[in-house]
């Protein structure tokens, strides 16, 4: 050796690495835990009431209000900022005006990935939302819905979604013959059924309700009390402590 480093010996060496990997262990773990009590805060009563309107069952029709939007491309903008439940409920009304026969199968509690059956002329179609806007729809969500497909002895699917999806995602629905109608597919849908001037679509989109997506209940704004999120604001589900989902507000 005519190098500068000093020459360590193995033992030192495995030492070391031990000690290395025992420290990053104990951070993963630090950060771990830190999630888990952030998410296990307990919310502060200053939301316990439902805002109005927020009280009306979810199969109540909405009250119709004045938003009128002129074009199916305003519409896809509003389709965007409606929240998962609203987005399933629009994709059933498409559906139904476009003459089938709709059963919701999903929500909080999907039935195997199908959110809706749709049935025309005795063919039925399983249909899943995704209202994913940031990521694509990978080939996961196909074979998921592939089996789903099977599990429920449906032949045909649809994925209906806002945002992208892979290629292979494409070539494996398109092996199973599975329809993929991302947005300009449904903005042609909306331009058939002339979402832009139909009541219960607007309704919808004015909802601005925010579901639980585990049990269905409304969600509530709250702020944390204690912990080292205290002070912020979340979503958190109404039935709490039954349910203890929350969620990031945005
Ligand atoms: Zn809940």
């Amino acid at each position: 050796m005519t190098q500068g480093h000093p020459i360590v010996p193995v033992p030192v060496r495995l030492a070391l690495v031990v000690v290395v990997g025992m420290v990053v262990v104990i951070v993963l773990f630090r950060l771990v835990c830190a999630v888990v009590v952030a998410f296990r805060d307990r919310p502060s009563d200053e939301c316990d009431r439902l805002p109005d309107g927020w009280a009306v069952p979810l199969e109540a029709p909405l009250p119709v209000q004045e938003a009128r939007v002129e074009t199916a491309a305003e519409l896809i903008q509003r389709i965007r900022a409606v929240d998962w439940f609203q987005f399933e409920q629009l994709v059933a009304v498409v559906y139904g005006r476009l003459g089938y026969a709709v059963a919701r199968r999903g929500g909080a509690r999907p039935d195997g990935g199908i959110d809706l059956v749709v049935e025309s002329n005795g063919e039925a179609v399983a249909v899943q939302c995704k209202h994913w806007k940031t990521w694509n729809v990978g080939v996961k969500a196909v074979r998921e819905l592939l089996g789903a497909l099977t599990d429920a002895g449906i032949g045909k699917g649809a994925l209906v979604m806002l945002g992208g999806y892979t290629g292979e995602a494409k070539r494996l629905a398109d092996k199973h013959g599975i329809q993929i109608v991302n947005e300009s597919g449904l903005t042609r849908m909306l331009e058939e059924i002339q979402a832009a001037r139909d009541p219960e679509v607007l309704a919808i989109l004015s909802d601005e309700r925010k579901i639980c997506p585990r049990c269905e209940a409304p969600m509530l704004l709250r702020t944390a009390a204690k912990g080292p999120t205290a002070g912020r604001r979340f979503w958190g589900c109404s039935t709490y402590p039954r349910c203890r989902f929350t969620m990031r507000a945005e």
